[in-house]
């Protein structure tokens, strides 16, 4: 691997549109972002040029909501999902995953969890993971939710805590507030989020916790990152209402986008988008996550298992492009759900932005199609040209 690279003449979104210009990476970081940009070290440091002329330059993508152990297993054992391959990732422009555990804590636990985690890491980017899974009281590694988030240095919150669903552990209030209590001052003692990740059923109670607890405590809207907002249109007007007082809420990507919104009722991702900023709600205020390798179970009215099918990490890319070609959002905004706007709300300090002294995530765009032809992950070229350069541990060419 060259120590330092230089890309050259791309089309940078910071996210911010800032031009055509070279990046220049060194160590694994971005060193500078310029204009004609000098590498020259006397020939003691190899040095590799990439042509990305006619290519847009985005920080690598980053998924707040990954199944990355698997997890499933809601139609019977059969139905229990893989683990995401480093392929998987890379080849759909995530270089920073954060990976929950979902439905099922009895056969799937934290110390599994962060053993994924730290074998993505090992392969080549960036894993972060939520304590706790979908049940309260939550299942943690130590003893207690705050230790968690204090002293495992992957954890960065809790979560995926189930409300509104018949899924759900049915935490009361108390309960719920004690958890994104719990979250935040541990978040605050060790400078990490301590974000609440809650997962929304499709239940008429819709954001009821969530909006109490902002409403009737000093928690702010801020400690919480509710995903699948787009489930239903009821419960994406609730989102929307919240959004407005501060909350960032979080999109759940489809593979198959026309079949979901036309099937299965759910809010299509783009025209979300699209009606949030016309709302004139903060571009900050929304993400995309591909709830990866989740089981996506379809049940009838009664609650009653019916088929089943399985998230895909490529589906960030497909929204954002939705964005842009169907809702004509500009890349620089739609591109904030997957890069900058995640970041923030998880308070990864070094991740999301084309900027020097953050870390050199970075994909290339096909500038027209928007295709993903190259992935930097920490310095790294794991793709290039549409070509896989890294592998997973049991992954071949
Ligand atoms: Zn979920």
């Amino acid at each position: 691997m060259a120590m330092v690279t230089v890309i050259r003449n791309a089309k940078v979104y910071q996210p911010e549109y800032a031009g055509v210009k070279d990046i220049l990476v060194m160590n694994g970081k971005i060193a500078a972002v310029g204009e004609n940009l000098k590498a020259d070290f006397g020939g003691c440091v190899e040095v590799e040029e990439l042509d990305a002329e006619g290519m847009a330059a985005v920080p690598g993508f980053i998924d707040s909501h990954e199944h990355i152990m698997g997890g499933g297993g809601e139609g019977g054992f059969a139905t229990r999902t893989p683990e995401a391959n480093l392929k998987d990732l890379i080849s759909n422009g995530i270089t920073t995953v954060v990976g929950c555990i979902g439905t099922d804590s009895v056969a799937r636990d934290m110390t599994a969890l962060l053993a994924k985690a730290h074998a993505l890491e090992a392969e080549g980017i960036t894993a972060y993971a939520y304590t706790g899974s979908y049940r309260v009281p939550v299942q943690t590694l130590t003893d207690s939710l705050m230790k968690d988030i204090m002293m495992l240095d992957k954890v960065i919150g809790v979560g995926e805590v189930a409300v509104s669903d018949h899924r759900s552990s049915q935490p009361s209030f108390e309960e719920f507030a004690r958890i994104a209590a719990d979250a935040r001052v541990a978040g605050m003692l060790s400078g990490k989020a301590g974000i609440v990740n809650v997962h929304l059923g499709d239940s008429a109670r819709k954001m009821d916790l969530i909006e109490r607890v902002i409403h009737e405590t000093e928690i702010p809207a801020s400690q919480f990152l509710p995903t699948h907002v787009n489930r239903n249109a009821a419960l994406f007007e609730n989102c929307l209402e919240l959004a407005k007082e501060g909350l960032t809420i979080d999109f759940t990507g489809n593979e198959d986008i026309d079949y979901w919104e036309t099937i299965c009722d759910e809010v299509r991702v783009c025209r979300g988008i699209r009606r949030l900023l016309d709302l004139g709600i903060s571009s900050d205020r929304f993400t995309i996550s591909s709830d990866g390798q989740g089981s996506m179970p379809v049940f009838n009215a009664a609650g009653e298992y019916q088929g089943i099918g399985i998230g895909k990490a490529s589906c960030l890319l497909k929204e954002v492009r939705e964005c842009v070609q169907k809702e004509g959002i500009p890349l620089e905004i739609a591109v904030k759900g997957i890069t900058s706007n995640v970041a923030s709300v998880l308070k990864l300090g070094a991740k999301g932005r084309l900027k020097a002294g953050f870390d050199a995530d970075i994909c290339l765009l096909a500038e027209d199609t928007l295709e993903l032809k190259t992935v930097m992950a920490r310095g790294q070229l794991v793709v290039r040209d549409g070509v896989q350069q890294v592998f997973g541990t049991f992954e071949r060419a």
